[in-house]
């Protein structure tokens, strides 16, 4: 039976933390098996917000050196970059043509990011969708994986491939969702999702002592100001975290918690030991990739060629269908 096609893109932002993995990587890695999977960094996206490119090349290495190391497979999946197909900026331009632009305009993201960035609203910001759409349909994807919150963005693609197949006849297929329960993963500080920007992050190719340096400065029950104190797993951030490296001792950790048989610096420490245990194999398998002269940019141009050869197909399908001369 034919496999199914995933497509999925991600900014680059360089090296990933847990939140990044535990959200994102563990389930691409997954995909991997039920289906043909095409996995990009897609750089021209983040040029919507950027202002400062000068980081672009080095994010993209040390993004795709993490998901080498925790288990994409350039032998099953595509793995590249966005802008080395340039494709891509065609058919962007095309689909555009059939796009509302009362359908961009409604786009909640896009609000956000009006408010976010009012000195930089640029055409990019609007056009968003119609980019992620081309970068879906150009590899004729059906499948893409999502968490609840993007399902509108999906819808939009969906809708503009209905459009396109309406007015130039079937060409792509509708890209469906596979919706996926995405953990949210706080950050150290205990407040905002996990972020490089925010600086509350653990990142996966940390050293151990790194590691264990941020858990140990990491904010914990607020209401908890001495050892002898009660503590409320519950609002903290640490047994959050130890739901995903200790979850066969949380119940434990929680009682003991509550009556304060366990202070948080020992209970910091059990969960750095059991963070970094859980990484060592991916930190490992990391440096040894990264010795390995010149292995990210053949992945990377491997992944381009085999990701150009499907879209050059495409295109010249959807220049027939329009007629363009
Ligand atoms: Fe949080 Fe652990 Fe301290 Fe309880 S003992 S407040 S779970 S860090």
């Amino acid at each position: 039976m034919k496999k199914g096609r995933v497509f999925s893109g991600a900014r680059p932002t360089g090296k990933q933390h847990i939140g990044n993995y535990l959200g994102a990587i563990q389930n691409y890695v997954k995909l991997q098996q039920d289906y043909d999977c095409i996995y990009c960094i897609v750089d021209i996206h983040a040029l919507t917000t950027l202002e400062d490119t000068h980081m672009l090349k080095a994010n993209t290495y040390d993004m795709m050196l993490d998901w080498l190391a925790a288990g994409l497979d350039p032998e099953k999946s595509i793995l590249f970059v966005q802008s080395h197909v340039p494709e891509v900026m065609e058919l962007h331009t095309l689909l555009s043509m059939v796009t509302p632009l009362g359908w961009l305009l409604r786009v909640t993201t896009f609000k956000e990011k009006v408010k976010m960035q009012p000195h930089n609203v640029n055409y990019g910001l609007v056009g968003y969708p119609v980019l992620m759409t081309a970068d879906i349909v150009l590899y004729k994807a059906d499948t893409v994986p999502v968490g609840e919150d993007q399902l509108p963005h999906l819808e939009i693609a969906r809708e503009i491939v209905r459009r396109f197949n309406n007015i130039f006849g079937p060409t792509f297929p509708e890209p469906q969702a596979k919706l996926t329960n995405f953990p949210m993963v706080l950050g150290l500080d205990g407040e905002k999702k996990m972020s490089k920007s925010l600086d509350n992050q653990i990142e996966l190719a940390a050293s151990a002592e790194e590691t264990t340096r941020r858990i140990m400065a990491a904010f914990t029950d607020p209401a908890r100001k001495f050892r002898n104190d009660p503590g409320h797993p519950e609002v903290c951030n640490v047994y959050s975290l130890h739901h995903f490296y200790t979850s066969l001792k949380l119940d434990e950790i929680a009682k003991k918690c509550r009556a304060a048989e366990i202070g948080c610096v020992e209970c910091k420490r059990m969960l750095a030991e059991n963070i970094n245990k859980a990484l060592a194999p991916f930190r490992e398998k990391r440096a040894q990739l990264a010795e390995k002269s010149g292995y990210v940019d053949e992945v990377l141009a491997d992944g381009a060629r085999r990701a150009h050869a499907i879209a050059r197909e495409t295109i010249i399908e959807v220049r027939g269908k329009i007629g363009l001369p």
